[in-house]
């Protein structure tokens, strides 16, 4: 492996989100200085370090890494500078809550090599806000976004989600207009999944059992309101300049995340931290989700091969999330057998039902394919 982007895990957050099932928990100081320390240690005594792979974009994620010092941060940065060739012209995100981060921080962040932003605002209403046990308020995010501009991050992201408990499209359209004007450089937009075994799907059962059943939910965004929350996504943020380049993924002009498009193009990535995932084209690594393991214990990531089966599954399920589809050509390339011959009957199907189209060389989805996307996508797994 010559290249692969890099994935930092930081797996600490202020209060647990009651949505949430990403691998954080509320920890002090002193453990979050361990874990660093900790990284720092993976990361150089990695397999990869000292190689001279190129790293053409890193991404800091969790969690909340803004909950780091800048020094934390420096360090973490300067082991990667040490270890790989990181490209001048590196993409390098860090995920931030707001109410997190102060002048000070953001300043040292840019001193650390951080050039991009990603944002957790998820409702620019309080109330939604609450429900979804965000630790912050609009109020607070504003500040935070400010800030950041001030210290020079020239691109950043703001995520946002849909669905919500007691959201209504009314809401949801001012979220998207406050959050437009702002101007940011990328909006994620994704919808609310109840997950098992989060506080939320406890509360929330009953509206998840309702939905299943095809029955309107007490508090949860029906079915319908929530289409129609997508497509007023797609409708706004195209008023305002930004293009979709993903189903839930929006930019302005030269500023699409090329961290997460190479995730999509299936790009090899190293994955250092806890629970961190790797891929080096044929090979999917994983490191463990334990922290007493992570910190005392060997760090021997699990592997699993990947074998040509799944790989042309996902090169199918990921390369059509993205608007610019997947090219039949590059499908040839990696796996020496024509599309058609693999997926022949599939394409013909969702053809016919004007879920994808084709274009020169290229297959995409059409837009009511991307609608109803978790049905088309899983066409592709056999
Ligand atoms: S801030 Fe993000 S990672 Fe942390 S608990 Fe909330 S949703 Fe989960």
């Amino acid at each position: 492996m010559k290249s692969a982007q890099v994935y930092i895990h930081v797996p600490f957050c202020k209060r647990k989100c009651e949505y949430c099932d990403f691998l954080s928990a509320p920890m002090g100081e002193e453990a979050r200085d361990a874990y660093v320390k900790r990284l720092i240690y993976e990361i150089k005594n990695s397999e990869w370090a000292q190689k001279g792979i190129f790293v053409p974009t890193v991404f800091l994620g969790g969690g909340t890494p803004s909950l780091l010092t800048g020094r934390q941060i420096k360090s973490i940065m300067d082991t990667l500078f040490t270890n790989f060739e990181v490209a001048e012209d590196c993409e390098i995100t860090m995920e931030a809550n707001p109410g997190t981060v102060t002048k000070e921080s953001l300043k040292a962040y840019r001193e650390a090599g951080i050039n991009r932003l990603s944002i957790g605002l998820q409702s620019a209403n309080n109330e939604e806000l609450k429900a979804l046990g965000r630790i912050h308020t609009y109020e607070e995010f504003l500040e935070s976004y400010e800030l950041a501009r001030e210290e020079g991050f020239t691109n950043i992201n703001v995520d946002l989600m849909s669905a919500l408990p007691y959201q209504k499209i009314q809401t949801y359209r001012e979220t998207l207009e406050k959050v437009c004007a702002l101007k940011p450089e990328h909006i994620s937009a994704y919808s609310l999944i109840v997950e098992e075994g989060t506080p939320f799907y406890e509360k929330y059962r009953e509206d998840v059992a309702r939905l299943e059943r095809g029955e309107d939910p007490l508090v949860l965004p029906s079915e319908e309101e929530e289409r129609l929350m997508y497509q007023d996504t797609e409708a706004y943020l195209k008023k305002w300049g930004y293009h979709r380049y993903e189903i839930s993924n929006y930019a302005r002009e030269g500023f699409e995340c090329r961290h997460n498009k190479g995730y999509w193009m299936r790009y090899p990535y190293l994955g250092f931290g806890l629970g961190a995932s790797g891929f080096t084209g044929s090979i999917r690594t994983k490191n463990t989700a334990d922290f007493k393991e992570y910190m005392e214990k060997e760090i021997v990531p699990e592997r699993e091969v990947i074998d040509t089966e799944a790989a042309i599954e996902e090169f199918m399920f990921l390369g059509l999330r993205m608007d610019v589809g997947i090219s039949k050509e590059a499908f040839l390339r990696e796996f020496h057998k024509s599309i058609e011959e693999v997926y022949g009957e599939v394409l013909s199907k969702l053809k016919e039902e004007t879920l994808i189209f084709e274009k020169d060389d290229r297959i995409a989805l059409t837009p009511y394919g991307r609608d109803v996307s978790n049905y088309v996508l899983a066409m592709f797994l056999r």
